[in-house]
C-alpha cells in the first residue's frame, strides 16, 4: 500500500517538518528547502543537516521530497530570470544532496507568451545547464504536472515526454503526478474507465517508471478548468472514487503520496484527510 503523508512547513527549522509529519502519523513528506518566496537563503550548516538526518532516521526513513521555490521559472522569457532560475535549481539540487533527499520537484515553468514549443526548449536547456554546472549525483528532478493555467507548461503528458526525451540527462528526470492538476488539465480519474485511460496515457506517453512521487489533492474546480484550486479529499470535483482507484492500484503500492490541502497550525485537516485516504484502501 502506498506511503501517505503531507507537505509540511519548515518553520522553526527544517527538522521541524519531521516533527509535524510524525504528529499526523504520515509516512511520506514534502518540504521546501528554504523560504519558497526568496531567491537567497543561508547555506545549510553541518549541524542543521545532522539534526535533520537523525530525526529522519527516528521517523523511519520514509521518503522525503523537496518542492523547489515558486520563483524558479526554467522556461522564462526573460533571460535574467532564466539565469536566476538555473542558479536557483542548482542551489536546490545542492540542498537536496546535502540533506540526502532523492527527489526534487519542480514546475516546468511558464513560457510568458512565447508558446509551448519554445518554452519546452528553454526548460530542456535550463535543466541541462543546471546539471552540467552542478555535476552528477543521485538527486532526481521530478517535473510536476500542472493545470495549464495561463502560459504554464506541463498540462499535457506529451510535454513531459518531450522534455525527458530531448534532455541529455534523461536518467536524472522523472515526473510528479498531482491528482488535482491532471484533473484540471482535463485528465479524468473519477470512474474506473477514465482512471484506467489516464494511467494508460501516462504509461504510453511518459512511461510509468518515470513517476517518482504523487500529490494527492481534490479539486475545487471542474474537469479541464485549467484553474488550480486544491480541495480536501472527497470534498471536491474529483470525489472519493478517483482516489480509491489510485490508492488500490498495485502499480503504485510502493509510491509516496503527499497532501497539499489547506490546513491550520494544529494539522487537524491533515489528520482528517489522511484518515479518509486510509479508509479507501482495500488491502
Ligand atoms: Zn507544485
Ligand atoms: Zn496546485
Amino acid at each position: 500500500m502506498p506511503y501517505l503523508g503531507a507537505h509540511m512547513s519548515i518553520s522553526g527549522g527544517i527538522h521541524r517538518a519531521i516533527d509535524r509529519i510524525k504528529k499526523v502519523n504520515g509516512k511520506a513528506l514534502q518540504i521546501f528547502s528554504k523560504n519558497q518566496r526568496q531567491w537567497k537563503a543561508r547555506p545549510l550548516d553541518g549541524n542543521t543537516i545532522e539534526i535533520f538526518k537523525n530525526k529522519w532516521r527516528e521517523w523511519g526513513g520514509y521518503e522525503i521530497a523537496i518542492h523547489t521555490s515558486y520563483l524558479i521559472n526554467l522556461a522564462a522569457k526573460n533571460k535574467e530570470i532564466r539565469k536566476k532560475s538555473i542558479y536557483g535549481l542548482i542551489d536546490e539540487l545542492n540542498r537536496a544532496s546535502q540533506l540526502g533527499i532523492k527527489y526534487l520537484i519542480v514546475h516546468p515553468g511558464s513560457h510568458g507568451g512565447d508558446g509551448t514549443d519554445l518554452g519546452l526548449k528553454r526548460v530542456v536547456n535550463s535543466i541541462e545547464s543546471a546539471i552540467e554546472e552542478r555535476g552528477s549525483d543521485n538527486v532526481l528532478i521530478l517535473l510536476e504536472t500542472t493545470s495549464g493555467q495561463g502560459n504554464s507548461l506541463g498540462s499535457r503528458f506529451e510535454e513531459f515526454a518531450y522534455i525527458i526525451e530531448k534532455c541529455k540527462y534523461s536518467d536524472r528526470l522523472g515526473v510528479c503526478i498531482d491528482t488535482a492538476h491532471i484533473f484540471q488539465a482535463g485528465y479524468d480519474i473519477r470512474d474506473e474507465m477514465s482512471y484506467k485511460r489516464t494511467i494508460e496515457l501516462i504509461d504510453k506517453i511518459i512511461g510509468l517508471d518515470k513517476i517518482g512521487f504523487f500529490h494527492l489533492n481534490d479539486s475545487k474546480t471542474e474537469l479541464g478548468s485549467k484553474v488550480d484550486r486544491h480541495e480536501h479529499i472527497g470534498q471536491g470535483k474529483i470525489g472519493l472514487s478517483g482516489f480509491r482507484y489510485l490508492l488500490n492500484d498495485p502499480l503504485f503500492k510502493n509510491h509516496s503520496m503527499v497532501l497539499e490541502t489547506p490546513k491550520g497550525k494544529d494539522l487537524k485537516e491533515d489528520k482528517r484527510n489522511l484518515k479518509v485516504l486510509n479508509s479507501l484502501i482495500n488491502y
